[in-house]
């Protein structure tokens, strides 16, 4: 039998155990209540916190900045001392009440401009574009000649211009003589749609179309191919909307980069539009891009060229005149006419042939003129 004080002591030392293990369980059980309650405050703070607005520093004094807000506006504000040293061209943070500029926004926000637009090698010859002459002589002097030859302009003291506008209805070939001249001159091609520019990248058009550039000077030899451009270059009788000023900054832009060219560098800029008519003169002036080439309806050679040039991997029934089926694509652009290939062949595997036969390319001919008078009345009904 244990002695009685031995007894006496395990009896303490568990009671001890047990306060001070009940203690400091409760200690815990303070802390982490304590801590939740820390991390509640915090949330609920954020939550009642307004939010900051997203700016651009336009330019510094001593201490307050004009900076532009997302509609454009602009406005002279304080800077607050946390800041820390600001640089024209920073995006920053400012308190929606006042605009006190708050904080720099860590990275400047750069895109990653290769996802916005087409960049590639094309593969298109000139040996694919038919009826198209005048225009590829055209395009071949004023583009292809200064990025190969530019000693050639320097020695007889001229200058090429900067780029070419390409003008026309739509499917008539503008693309395809953009990309057969970057392939020509082995340059990079990168496409930008106007419309898509303004509209998809609301507040961001002007830095994209900075660094769109950029990357052009990098990767030159280049051929900058805005298509769409009246979308971006529209005259304008006022600038009102927040809309109109932010196409409006994107088009100073451009036309900055227009500007900050050397005619002899390795970019070469062309534009394509169906609405000529509407473009803001100052795109055209001397110096930007100022030779206009029209690229028309094709003619009756030019449809024949375009027809065998879409037709030449085809398995054609023999004695087809293709003279009388050309005639019966009476106004066809160069897109129309391929369109009356592809169709004939998809008339012809319905029917499990390889071979097409006049009367699959007849029926092309009637379904692709129903489908343009089709967009023809959708255009009136839409746009009188
Ligand atoms: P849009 O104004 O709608 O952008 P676009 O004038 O740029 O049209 P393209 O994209 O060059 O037209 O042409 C569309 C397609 O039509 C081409 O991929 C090609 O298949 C055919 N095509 C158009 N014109 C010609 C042509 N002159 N020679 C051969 N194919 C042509």
């Amino acid at each position: 039998m244990a002695p009685p004080e031995t007894n006496n002591k395990n009896v303490l030392d568990s009671v001890i155990y047990k306060y001070t293990s009940s203690s400091t369980q409760s200690d815990e059980e303070n802390k982490l209540l304590k801590e939740t309650l820390n991390k509640l405050r915090e949330e609920i703070e954020k939550l009642k916190s307004p939010p900051l607005m997203v700016c651009e520093i336009k330019e510094l004094h001593e201490k307050t900045a004009i900076i532009s807000i997302p509609n454009g506006n602009q406005f002279c504000v304080n800077i607050s001392d946390t800041c820390g040293k600001l640089r024209a061209g920073d995006m920053v943070l400012a308190e929606q009440k006042n605009l006190t500029v708050i904080k720099v926004v860590p990275t400047t926000k750069k895109f990653n401009v290769e996802k916005f637009v087409i960049v590639e090698k094309p593969t298109v010859t000139w040996k694919d574009i038919g009826g198209l002459d005048n225009q590829i002589r055209e395009i071949q002097e004023v583009v292809e000649l200064p990025l190969k030859k530019p000693e050639l302009f320097k020695k007889v003291g001229i200058k090429p211009p900067k780029g070419v506008l390409l003008y026309g209805p739509p499917g008539t070939g503008k693309t395809l003589l953009a990309k057969a001249v970057a392939k020509a001159t082995g340059s990079t091609f990168i496409e930008i749609v106007g419309a898509e520019l303004v509209q998809k990248f609301i507040g961001e058009g002007a830095k994209l179309v900075k660094e769109i550039f950029e990357m052009a000077r990098k990767k030159a030899p280049s051929i900058v191919f805005i298509d769409e451009l009246d979308a971006l270059a529209a005259k304008r009788m006022e600038i009102g909307t927040s809309g109109e000023r932010e196409v409006n900054r994107t088009f100073m832009q451009l036309l900055a980069e227009l500007d900050g060219f050397n005619e002899l560098g390795n970019v070469k800029i062309i534009g394509a539009t169906n609405r000529k008519d509407i473009l803001d003169p100052a795109i055209i002036r001397p110096g930007r891009l100022d030779r206009l080439i029209e690229v028309g309806v094709p003619g009756k050679e030019a449809k024949l060229e375009i027809f065998k040039i879409h037709s030449k991997n085809m398995t054609l029934e023999k004695g087809i005149n293709i003279k009388a089926l050309v005639k019966k694509m009476e106004n066809f652009s160069g897109a129309e006419i391929h369109a009356v290939c592809t169709e004939a062949g998809y008339f012809a595997i319905r029917e499990d042939r390889t071979m097409v036969t006049k009367d699959d390319l007849v029926k092309a001919v009637s379904k692709v003129k129903k489908e343009e008078k089709l967009e023809g009345e959708d255009y009136l009904r839409y746009f009188g």
